[in-house]
């Protein structure tokens, strides 16, 4: 079937990345799609060649386009990664037979702020506000306006359903069903004593909750926000602020993806 749809191909330098990518470009080509050399912004769809990490790093590298996405798995973990390298026929003859369905996620995004300016921080997996040195850190959690806690703790993380089997996950939070769009604060360590107080579990939000944090005063100069494993070093963070966007990533899913059995497979 002629096609006249543009790809863009994202690959890690990995040998079987790299390999697998030539290969890919050589069979789309062959199959009348046009490949971008470089990352067109109108392209149809993204392939994604690496693990979870190379598939982050692309979507937050292309500020988090809506392009339909999937991912070929070269040996990592490959929770977003749907496909292997030796399915890119069955995955290139579906695709063409549009034999597949979109699954939407929302990531989320923080402004952060410092005595002098705001900046924005966007996520897929979560955002995890900690300290920068070892030491215990104080914040004030507000949802929608509301003090929900004085946390202390080695930090907080917020994670979207689609990153809660991620940092999330190891760090005692729940796994969240993909049609469930919700945000999650999971506590890092959280202090419960006579001297302080903290939830030991995950809040489980909904869509428009709208998350406020304030560090205690003298640990402004202390935190460290991290994005899907990218740090940000803000001097004098005075307020965060956290909720979903308004953008949507759109994966393509083949009729075999099932979340659930993922988790089994990936997990247990
Ligand atoms: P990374 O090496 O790129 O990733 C660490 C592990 O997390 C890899 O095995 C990765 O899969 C997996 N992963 C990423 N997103 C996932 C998801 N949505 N569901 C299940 N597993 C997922 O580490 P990084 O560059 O520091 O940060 C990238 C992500 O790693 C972060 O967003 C964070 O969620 C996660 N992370 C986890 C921990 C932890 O569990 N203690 C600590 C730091 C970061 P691949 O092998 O396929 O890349």
């Amino acid at each position: 079937m002629e096609s006249t749809k543009t790809v863009n191909i994202v690959h890690n330098n990995e040998k079987l990345s790299v390999d697998t990518a030539k290969d890919l470009k050589a069979k789309l080509i062959s199959s009348g799609y046009k490949v971008s050399n470089t990352f067109d912004d109108l392209a149809d769809l993204i392939i994604c060649i690496g693990g979870d990490g190379t598939f982050l790093r692309a979507l937050r590298g292309h500020d988090f386009p809506s392009i339909p996405v999937v991912g070929i798995n070269t040996g990592h973990l490959g929770f977003f990664t749907e496909i292997t390298p030796n399915e890119i026929d069955t995955f290139i003859s579906k695709y063409n037979a549009n034999d597949y369905s979109i699954q939407q996620f929302t990531p989320m995004e923080a402004t952060v702020c410092t005595r002098n300016d705001c900046k924005e921080v966007k996520s897929i997996n979560e955002i995890v506000i900690k300290g920068n040195k070892s030491r215990t850190i104080h914040l004030d959690i507000y949802v929608n306006n509301n003090l929900v806690q004085h946390f202390s703790g080695d930090g907080i993380l917020i994670a979207t359903s689609t990153g809660s089997t991620a940092y999330n996950y190891s760090s005692g939070g729940s796994i969240v069903d993909p049609s469930l769009n919700v945000l999650q604060i999971t506590p890092l360590a959280p202090i419960n004593t006579n001297a302080y107080r903290s939830f030991t579990s995950s809040i489980i939000l909904p869509a428009d909750a709208m998350i406020r944090v304030h560090p205690e005063y003298h640990f402004e100069d202390s935190l460290l926000i991290v994005s899907d494993g990218l740090e940000h070093r803000h001097s004098g963070i005075t307020q965060i602020d956290i909720n979903l966007s308004d953008q949507k990533i759109n994966m393509v899913r083949l009729e075999s993806y099932e979340f659930w059995s993922r988790v089994t497979s990936k997990f247990l």
